[in-house]
């Protein structure tokens, strides 16, 4: 096995970690999940620790350790200074990142969610007009959604998941545990019916207005540039929220 390798890397996370070192979670481009080493980065003015900041891209060196890799050169490519400067930003960045670091999975190779993740910073980073909340949660929503998409939990939202009849508007349910849609009427008969037998829990549903179906549609299939120009209420947005969130309670990737 070679002793260093090199590769770009978004840097997730970074805790204590012995007496003068630091434990660094990064997404490598060529690698995927990281923990990495980074040693001395406690000591004052180590030129290491600024290159590993959460929220950074830099080239890294990572050298073969016995337990944990360890990094043995960064070279900062892009600290995101326009999100680091506005505190919306800085707040939605860090909700992103964490989603992203619990989600995915160590050591696996995916470049297109590192292109995911990168692409939506920096989209986030030159955002110039105002960084209000609700342009924060819309885009923070979309990323959601993109990602899960790219994780394997694209919801269903064409047909009701039991029935498989296509969804007609209406009174319809969103079921958290399967992500998916559940109509009025296999609703209505859900007790004693074919659902268990499909192993659909119907007990996690949330109802979903026509209109969040509509709007979690339009943010996976379209990129950042069009969803941040959505005009949303904001009990649609509340919904969508809260949706988002309930579903993501049961993501265990
Ligand atoms: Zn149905």
């Amino acid at each position: 096995m070679e002793a260093t390798k090199n590769s770009p890397a978004l840097i997730l996370q970074r805790r204590p970690y012995r007496e003068h070192d630091s434990l660094i979670t990064a997404y490598t481009l060529n690698f995927g999940k990281l923990s990495l080493v980074a040693r001395g980065t406690k000591k004052l003015r180590s030129k290491l620790a600024s290159h590993l900041e959460p929220l950074t891209l830099a080239n890294l060196m990572i050298i073969k350790g016995r337990g944990f890799d360890y990094i043995g050169s960064a070279l900062l490519t892009d600290s995101f200074s326009g999100i680091r400067s506005d505190l919306n930003k800085l707040y939605y960045a860090g909700r992103v990142l964490k989603l992203f670091d619990r989600l995915v999975r160590d050591s696996q190779t995916d470049g297109r969610l590192f292109f995911l993740l990168l692409d939506w910073l920096k989209f986030v980073d030159a955002y110039t007009d105002e960084f209000s909340r609700g342009v924060g949660e819309l885009l923070s929503l979309h990323f959601t959604w993109r990602f899960l998409r790219e994780l394997g939990y694209e919801p269903a939202l064409a047909k009701c998941l039991i029935c498989k009849k296509e969804l007609t508007p209406g009174k319809n349910y969103f079921n958290l545990l399967n992500g998916g849609i559940v109509c009025e009427s296999c609703f209505v008969n859900s007790k004693g019916n074919n659902s268990q037998e499909l192993g659909l829990e119907l007990t996690n549903l949330l109802t979903i207005s026509d209109n969040c179906v509509k709007i979690i549609r339009f943010i996976i299939n379209n990129p950042s540039t069009l969803v941040h120009k959505i005009k949303i209420n904001k009990k649609l947005l509340s919904e969508l929220g809260q949706l988002t969130q309930g579903f993501l309670n049961f993501v265990n990737n």
